[in-house]
Parts: C-alpha cells; structure tokens; sequence
C-alpha cells in the first residue's frame, strides 16, 4: 500500500488535514507544545485506492535548532513516503523554517504537493501565491477545517501515487501474440512458412491451448509463439486476397490482437505508403514492433549504403522500432527474430519506480530547463508511470510544455531507460 507523508512545522494544521483525508473523527492528537508525537500510520481511501497516510508528528520542542528538527522529520518521512504532503500556513506564508524543509525534499525527488492550510477564504488563497517562492510549484489551497480543496488535493495525492501494483498471475501465461504483417508479397507467407515445418509439434506440445482457428502456434527460436489471423496467408498461394480496403481491415485486426508486430517490409523496394499506413497502425495501436527488412539477399552492397540512409529518413519518426535485415528464402538472420521479439516485448512491459523515475527527471530539468515563453517557464513537478504494454507517463506540470520540449523528455527517457522497440506515451497534466 503507498504511503503519503504529511510533514510541516507545528501548527500548521497537519492534524486537521490527516483527519480531513482520512475522513472520519480519528482521535489524531493534535500539536501539543511539549508532547513528542510518534510517526502514526492511517489507513485512507478515495476513489476506490487505499494508502497510507502517516502523520509525522511534532518533535522534541525544546530541540535547540527548529529548522534542523524539521529536517531530520521532513528526512525520515521521504524515505518511507512515495508521495509527501508540505503542509505551510497560507496565512503566515514561508518561513525560514519552511525553506529548510523544502531543500531537503527537493533533494529526495519524491513527489512533493504543497498544501497551503488554512485558506478558509479566497483572500487568503490570494495571499497563498506569494507560496510559488518555495519551488515547489503552485500551493493547493485548504481548509482542512472547513474541507475547502480538500477534493482537489486528493485527486492530485492519486495522481501521484505509484500505480497500483498488477495482480501477480502465478498461472505460466500462454504464448506470445505475434502479428505479422506488411503488404502483398514482402513475403509473410514464406517466413511463416520457415516456421511452419515445426507447427505441428507445437500444437501438440501445448496440449489442451485452445487456439483461434486463423492463428498459427509456431516455434521460433526454440519458443512457443502464436502467430495472430495467419489463416488467410497459410492458405494462399501467390494471389493476395480480397481488395485492399479488406486486407487493410485485417491487419488492423491482427494488430490489434497482437502484442507485438512484425512488420515485413520489401528491401528490394522503396518503402511505399501503404507500408507507412502499416507502420502507423501499430504504433496508433500502442504495439511493441519488429520491422523485418526481408529479401535482404535481393540487396547488392553498393545499394545498402544509400539504402541506409532512405530508411532513417523514412522511419525517423519510429527510431525505437527494432530493425532485421533478414531473408526468408535464404534463412538469413531469421534466428535474430525471437531475441528481437522479446527484447520488444520486455521494452513494452518495463516499468520503473517512482523515485528512480524522478531521480532522473529532477536532473534532468535542472540541466536543461523548460525554454522561458512569454515571460514563463512552466514547470515539471513530478512525474509517474501510469502503466505499461507500452509504458505510460504523466508529467505533472504549472502549465503546458512546448511540443519540443516534450519530445526532448521522450528522448531523453528513451536514453535513461531504453524501450528499444516499444512506443511510450508521455501525457502532461497542467495544474489549472
Ligand atoms: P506475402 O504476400 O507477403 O505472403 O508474400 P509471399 O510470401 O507470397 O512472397 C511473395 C514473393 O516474394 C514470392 O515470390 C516469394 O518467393 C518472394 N520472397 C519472399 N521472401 C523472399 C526473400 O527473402 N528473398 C527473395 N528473393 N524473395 C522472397
């Protein structure tokens, strides 16, 4: 269960607003001078997610250096924390003591959501802005009393929540979903036909697999693999069929039930635009893919270096994707596709924790901050992975990014971490 610490000077109301977040009248003790509170855990929910809310407490109140002390708390709690409350008194504003704090959570690179208590009215939520010269972005506004904002400030605790940890299936999961796809005669049937020899064997090891009568079980590389909608291409002999419009329909649909797609492409040929049509379904479609530059035999030496070339440009827009030269008739590099395909599929499902994931990108906005427009820059807080199969992120933010800026963060995340052959999605959420 992730766990969300509250942590701020005495007084300002981290008491009040734990009982607000929990929702019901706990005996939450509150800021008593003298008394040394322990570090207490409660459970809480909101919208169907459970987590932990731990109220750090005061501290020794006759601790000589009061910025020390809340430091040495504000420490204890980002280490057990995945996400930490900054409470401050909108009605006081910053203090010294508060910017103490501040540096050490900066240094953790946990989320931090900055709460500006007490804000019972809209004057004192005017006054709360003077809050941005903390660095932590913009304050949401409360009243823990009263439960103004408190709403908001649960969304944003969800939001920043690791993302619920998957079911573990103990069960073996059944084969990979593969399909293979490209235009009439880039040659499918005649790779799938160089696996094919070994079908029969597959289908009966797997005893008891109810597979779809159009897919194919197929071993490659010494591995079970389920080749999605093949019917069509293991029937056929030469002619391609039904009308474009038809096979069109078709490969969205293997694709679609796919996991991963091998994309064929001609390498005696140009790459045409309905091969590009291909390429965007499986990207669209959030797939893992492999582009397989088959009849590679076709090609003569002096071609590959002005080949090379064309194909970057090309396929500027999916570096990610995984590349084979390969050749069905001869069997060249046809071994080098099933480490391709699982090397895809491992990119697609990679997930990366929290606090690695903005260990990164604090380093990486300080390097190279959002360019200044119209006199702003805006911000990123923090960010998490909201998924995978292909990973997801959601860069929370004081406002939206330039489109560049936001393909630098992709790049650099693909530099970080790899997802070699699998797309990710990047969303960014302005605070309004
Ligand atoms: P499909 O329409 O994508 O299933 O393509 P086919 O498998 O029917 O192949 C179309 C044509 O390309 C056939 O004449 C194949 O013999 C030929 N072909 C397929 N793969 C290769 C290859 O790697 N090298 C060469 N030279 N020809 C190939």
């Amino acid at each position: 269960q992730p766990v969300v610490a509250v942590v701020g000077r005495p007084n300002v109301g981290k008491s009040t607003l734990v009982n607000r977040i929990i929702g019901r009248r706990q005996a939450v003790v509150e800021d008593v001078p003298g008394v040394t509170r322990d570090r207490v855990p409660y459970d809480a929910q909101w919208n169907g997610r459970a987590f932990t809310v731990v109220d750090t407490g005061g501290w020794e109140p006759d601790a000589k250096d009061r910025a020390a002390a809340i430091a040495a708390q504000a420490e204890t709690a980002v280490v057990t924390a995945d996400v930490v409350l900054f409470v401050v008194d909108a009605m006081v504003g910053s203090t010294d003591v508060d910017e103490a704090a501040v540096k050490m959570l900066r240094r953790s690179a946990k989320p931090v959501i900055l709460v500006a208590n007490k804000a019972d009215n809209t004057s004192i939520e005017m006054e709360a802005t003077s809050l941005w010269s903390l660095g932590l972005g913009e304050p949401f506004t409360v009243s823990a009393l009263h439960g103004r904002g408190s709403g908001d400030l649960l969304d944003a605790i969800l939001a920043a929540l690791p993302e619920a940890p998957a079911i573990v299936e103990n069960r073996p999961r059944g084969p990979r979903r593969v399909a293979l796809v490209g235009r009439p005669n880039v040659g499918k049937s005649s790779l799938l036909n160089r696996f094919s020899g070994e079908e029969r064997a597959v289908v009966d090891s797997v005893a008891g697999t109810t597979v779809d009568p159009v897919d194919s079980l197929v071993s490659i590389g010494g591995q079970t693999w389920q080749l999605v909608d093949t019917a069509g291409l293991r029937k056929r002999v030469g002619k391609a069929s039904g009308t474009e419009y038809y096979a069109s329909l078709r490969t969205a649909g293997a694709i679609e039930a796919a996991e991963v797609a091998v994309v064929l492409l001609d390498s005696s040929e140009p790459i045409s635009e309905q091969d590009q049509r291909i390429l965007s379904m499986v990207t669209e479609a959030g797939r893992a893919m492999v582009i397989a530059f088959n009849k590679w035999d076709l090609v003569d030496a002096d071609r590959r270096y002005y080949l090379d070339k064309e194909i970057d440009r090309e396929l500027r827009r999916i570096p990610w994707a995984i590349r084979l030269n390969l050749s069905a008739m001869t069997g060249r590099a046809v071994d080098k596709l099933a480490p391709a395909l699982n090397k895809a599929l491992a990119s697609w499902e990679t997930r990366v924790p929290t606090a690695q994931l903005n260990q990164w990108l604090t380093a990486l906005v300080q390097a190279t901050p959002h360019p200044v427009r119209g006199g702003r820059a805006p911000r990123i807080l923090f960010a998490t992975q909201a998924g995978v199969a292909p990973p997801r992120f959601v860069l929370f933010t004081t406002g939206p990014l330039d489109a560049g800026y936001q393909r630098f963060v992709e790049r650099k995340l693909r530099e970080e971490f790899g997802y070699e052959g699998s797309p990710i999605e990047i969303s960014v959420r302005p605070r309004k």
